[in-house]
Parts: structure tokens; C-alpha cells; sequence
């Protein structure tokens, strides 16, 4: 790890802009290994030297991994010039971290989305050669058979004439208006969407439930979140 500025390394760990952080170490609420703080500028080697704010020790790290129901209306980005994005449902100690969403959800679409500042890991789970697999549920307007699991299951042609990786649809409730869950490998835009249309059908309502070994909280309410677990982020690695 490199040494990098005291001010810098508080701001990414929650403590406010470089502005408050000033304050703080004019305050004399800072210390580096003991020893009071008086220039926030002061160069110090994050996860080793020993920073404590208001005699608090803080805690260093550098990466964040959250699970996000995402809600419908959001848009899948960290900043937009009209429309909310996901990272505006976060409290500012996450958002310090400048995490990003590990791919797309559609702005009507909801459920598990991924967001992280660990560039590697989100380029991992997204590399198509990766096929990591992404489930979804949906509301489908009109009769799912069979006939559409095996055309699923053999690849459709999309309106642009790609051909899709072999899919698993799995019929819920057949009907006018049809429950499934489909398991798809890749990710092009708005794909499960596109393959419905592919077979004459349309999809009214979409949430994403499992990407690779994750899987939606059951109680995670849309617009609610939580920090995955150690032993979930290995096992995404
Ligand atoms: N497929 C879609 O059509 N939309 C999404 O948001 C994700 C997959």
C-alpha cells in the first residue's frame, strides 16, 4: 500500500469532505500513532499506522461490497443530469467509497444489484467469458409453454439478430398473464425483455433474485441494502 494524505484517507472513510476533515484535525481530534494531527496533509500508510478520531480507532479499508434491492424508477448509474441513480439510496459513509453498480438493471426493473469500488471483482462477474449466471423473475403478458422453455433453451434470435446463450425458463404460473424464472449467462442490453419479444410476448414486470452466488435477501425491501458478508465476497472472487 502507498502512503497517501491523512485528509484523503478520512474522507474515504466516511469523515466528510477534505473541508470538515481540516476541521476535525484543527479541532486536535486526530491523532497518528499517538500523536496529535496537525497538518491534514500529512502523509500516512493506510491499514498500518494507527488513526484515531475523537480517541476512536479508524477502522481501514479499502473496498466496499453492497447488496441493493434496487426499486423501480432508479437509474443504474452513479450520477445522472435528470434522472435518481442507485448510489443516491446509500448514506454518505458508503457513497465516500465511491462504489459503482456491477452491471445493469433496467430503470423499470428491480431487485439484486451488486455495487462495489473493487474494479477487479465487478470486471470478473461481468466478463462474458465469466457466464456468470443471472436469475430473474417475471411478469410475462401472456400463455409461457413449453414450446418457449426449449427456445429458451436452444438460443432465440433477438431483434438484432444475435443469438443468445442457452437460457433456463422456468414456468411459475402459465396464464394471460405468466409467472417464470429465467437464468441467463450473459448480459446484453435489456436481454430477458428482448428474448420474450423474441417469442411474441412481453414483459411487464422484472426483478433480478440471484447473480453467481448471490442471492436476494428475502427481507430486503426495494431501496434497501446491506454490506455482503466475508464469506459472500470470497465466494464471488
Ligand atoms: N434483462 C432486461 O431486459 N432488463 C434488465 O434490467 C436485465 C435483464
Amino acid at each position: 500500500r502507498e502512503r497517501q494524505r491523512l485528509d484523503k484517507v478520512l474522507a474515504h472513510m466516511g469523515f466528510g469532505t477534505r473541508k470538515e476533515i481540516k476541521k476535525l484535525v484543527k479541532e486536535k481530534r486526530v491523532r497518528v500513532n499517538g500523536e496529535l494531527a496537525n497538518d491534514p496533509g500529512l502523509h500516512v500508510l493506510p491499514g498500518r499506522d494507527h488513526i484515531e478520531v475523537d480517541g476512536e480507532p479508524v477502522e481501514y479499508r479499502q473496498y466496499i461490497y453492497i447488496m441493493l434491492n434496487k426499486p423501480q424508477g432508479f437509474l443504474s448509474a452513479t450520477e445522472d443530469r435528470f434522472a435518481q441513480v442507485v448510489v443516491d439510496l446509500l448514506p454518505p459513509e458508503y457513497r465516500a467509497f465511491h462504489p459503482f453498480p456491477v452491471g445493469r438493471l433496467d430503470k423499470d426493473a428491480e431487485g439484486l444489484l451488486l455495487l462495489t469500488n473493487d474494479g477487479k471483482l465487478a470486471h470478473q462477474l461481468l466478463s462474458p467469458k465469466k457466464r456468470v449466471p443471472k436469475t430473474y423473475f417475471a411478469v410475462v403478458c401472456g400463455m409461457v409453454t413449453e414450446t418457449d422453455v426449449e427456445a429458451f433453451r436452444h438460443g432465440v434470435i433477438l431483434n438484432d439478430g444475435y443469438r443468445t446463450m442457452p437460457g433456463e425458463l422456468k414456468i411459475l404460473r402459465s396464464g394471460p398473464e405468466s409467472e417464470v424464472e429465467l437464468t441467463i449467462y450473459e448480459g446484453k442490453y435489456h436481454q430477458v425483455k428482448r428474448m420474450f419479444q423474441s417469442v411474441g410476448k412481453k414483459v411487464t414486470y422484472l426483478k433480478r433474485i440471484a447473480m453467481g452466488p448471490l442471492m436476494l435477501d428475502e427481507p430486503l425491501k426495494p431501496g434497501e441494502y446491506r454490506e455482503l458478508t466475508e464469506e459472500e465476497i470470497s465466494r464471488l472472487r
